[in-house]
């Protein structure tokens, strides 16, 4: 089968100026995946990435990072693990803060959804500074991976977030970037 090429991925995220405040350049993955051929593409060049990578099991952010990671897992016949925002999950988690802008946010996880040693690989739609990226990669690392892959459909790269993780060892791979 023949797949959309990135080039034609990236005609279909819609850009949407001033949100969520003045002088953001959002970008929307909505339109991507609402269309068949955009989303399986995304997913196939994802795929090919973690696979390449040696993925063991795929974890996802909270919450776009699952619509990707999720199809990714299930292209690769691997297992998924849900990064998720605080209070989300009904057991005992593993957690870590980390500093936004302003403020702090936090991330949580199953502490055994993952067996010591194993080979994950992070998916998530977008990298911008990088900050949530490098406290997931932390907190699967606490809970056992080896944690030395990380795909995103969009890099923003004058916001440093690739370079930043990859400061940490973490190889980066995206589809496309915007400036
Ligand atoms: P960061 O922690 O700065 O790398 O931000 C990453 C998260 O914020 C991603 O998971 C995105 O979903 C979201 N995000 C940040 N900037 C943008 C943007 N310009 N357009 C769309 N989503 C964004």
């Amino acid at each position: 089968a023949s797949h959309l090429s990135r080039e034609d991925l990236k005609a279909l995220i819609r850009t949407v100026p001033d949100f969520p405040k003045p002088g953001i350049q959002f970008r929307d993955i909505t339109t991507l995946i609402g269309h068949h051929q955009g989303m399986a593409a995304s997913v196939h060049h994802l795929a090919e990435l973690a696979g390449a990578a040696g993925a063991e099991k795929i974890a996802g952010m909270e919450a776009r990072g699952f619509i990707f990671g999720a199809a990714v897992a299930v292209q690769l016949g691997i297992g998924f693990v849900p990064v998720r925002k605080p209070g989300k999950l009904p057991i005992d988690t593993i957690g870590i803060d980390y500093a936004l802008e302003y403020g702090t946010d936090r991330l949580e996880m199953d502490p055994g959804a993952i067996m010591p040693g194993q080979r994950v690989v992070m998916v998530d739609d977008l990298i911008a500074t990088g900050g949530t990226a490098l406290a997931s990669a932390e907190l699967l690392r606490q809970a056992g991976a080896v944690l030395e892959n990380a795909l995103f459909v969009i890099d923003l790269p004058d916001l440093g977030g690739a370079a930043r993780l990859r400061e940490a060892g973490i190889e980066v791979n995206t589809l496309m970037e915007f400036e």
